[in-house]
């Protein structure tokens, strides 16, 4: 037997974990293409965050009582996790956010205001999130400063020469998604970041979609910031991570005021914590980032190189599968892709395709993805995309294909 059909057998096993998975809706067993969206939760994760809740929970840092021990170190043996599973070189460049949309927000106004000034300039991709556009408008609009788009071709990938040539002595950062949510386009960003760091430029990059797929380190991108949810990489809500770089972490400033990121406040002098929590006021989301903790002990027992190569084969399988609908149109042909496909089917629109495909158990997403540049870039209000997980496997891709040769009979 040869390696490929093993690998579908261990997929088969990892669903098991999820609950959600487990599910008919309307009638049918649900197939779950949504997972860029927000992933589905193992039961591990769901269980440590009740089992925190029932037994221990209580704000954490200022406790002295066993409850309050007990939480910060959930909590802070969570950020332990973090660092190791991006191989940051400290615990103190591990911030935690809400979010990626939080994080890059948190460049934005620590990192670029203070520094911006008129005629400076930040660097984009036209592929990125609207995470990773709209924080940089806002800090351009208050700063006087520009900010330039490298364009994309029609394959869905960044043209990387013209993205160098918009690099100048007045750029003050470049940010660039790993990989891009509405195409499934992997950047080159290892590539993006040596470009960057022979002209002192630092990199944000926006991992939202690279960290649930590829086995990150930071030290070996060589990035100074690297942004990421927990939703996505099958944590709780309301969590995520800012990874900085302690050299440029100490120079910020606090984003936001509040407890738990100062030493000492008088109405004079007000001292700030040290590295990471001087970036983390008020009381955050324990139980969610101590869930996140049981995510990433989940996927290192898995294992991140495992999972990707097992995502790639099972994305050839529905790149493959897809393209022979009849009157399938895909959005994103990329040489380099992770976990998306974006299509258009006939003339149907997104909407419609995908409410047919409910109907069938099959989820799906569409509209714009929050990348309206992406779909004004391909002249369309907005696509059907299909993301993976590592716990789909091909009869999930069948079921899809099925499903669509359904919605062509309807729409005739
Ligand atoms: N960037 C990318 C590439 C994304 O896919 C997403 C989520 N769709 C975000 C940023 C924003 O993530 P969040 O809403 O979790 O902050």
């Amino acid at each position: 037997m040869n390696a490929a059909p093993a690998r579908v057998t261990q997929a088969a096993d990892w669903r098991l974990d999820f609950p959600a998975l487990r599910q008919s809706v309307h009638g049918q067993p649900l197939v779950y293409l949504d997972s860029a969206a927000s992933a589905q939760q193992p039961e591990v994760v769901i269980e440590t965050v009740a089992a925190y809740q029932r037994e221990d929970h209580a704000n954490v840092h200022r406790g002295v009582h066993t409850l309050s021990h007990r939480a910060t170190e959930a909590y802070e043996g969570a950020r332990d996790k973090m660092r190791d599973f991006i191989n940051a070189s400290a615990r103190s460049e591990i911030v935690l956010t809400k979010g990626t949309t939080e994080a890059i927000n948190l460049v934005a106004q620590s990192f670029c205001r203070p520094r911006l000034q008129a005629g400076d300039n930040i660097v984009i991709t036209h592929l990125e999130h609207h995470a990773n556009i709209v924080p940089w408008q806002l800090v351009c609009e208050q700063t006087g400063a520009e900010l330039r788009v490298a364009p994309i071709n029609d394959r869905g990938e960044v043209s990387i020469d013209e993205l160098y040539e918009l690099v100048d002595e007045r750029t003050l950062l470049v940010g660039i998604s790993h990989v891009s949510n509405a195409l499934g386009t992997v950047n080159p960003v290892e590539e993006v970041v040596a470009f960057c760091k022979g002209r002192n430029v630092p990199v944000l990059i926006d991992g939202a979609q690279g960290v649930p797929h590829l086995d990150i380190d930071v030290q070996a991108i060589g990035c100074d910031f690297y942004a990421f949810s927990g939703h996505k990489m099958f944590g709780p809500t309301g969590t995520g991570v800012l990874f900085g770089r302690e050299a440029l972490l100490e120079e910020m400033p606090p984003w936001q005021g509040g407890g738990d990121m100062i030493l000492e406040v008088s109405f004079e002098n007000t001292i700030y914590n040290e590295l990471p929590y001087k970036f983390e006021a008020g009381t955050p989301n324990i139980s969610g980032v101590v869930g996140l903790g049981a995510s990433v002990d989940y996927l290192q027992r898995i294992g991140m190189q495992r999972i990707a190569d097992y995502e790639h084969e099972l994305h050839d399988y529905m790149v493959s599968q897809l393209r022979d609908v009849d009157g399938m149109r895909f959005i994103g042909e990329a040489a380099n892709k992770a976990s998306v496909q974006s299509f258009l089917l006939d003339d149907i629109h997104s909407h419609d395709l995908g409410t047919i495909l409910d109907h069938q158990g099959v989820a799906i997403r569409t509209g714009h993805h929050c990348a309206m540049p992406v779909m004004q870039w391909f002249g369309v209000s907005g696509t059907c995309r299909a993301s993976l997980a590592f716990y789909n496997n091909r009869d999930d891709i069948d079921r899809l294909v099925i499903a669509l040769e359904k919605a062509r009979e309807i729409f005739g």
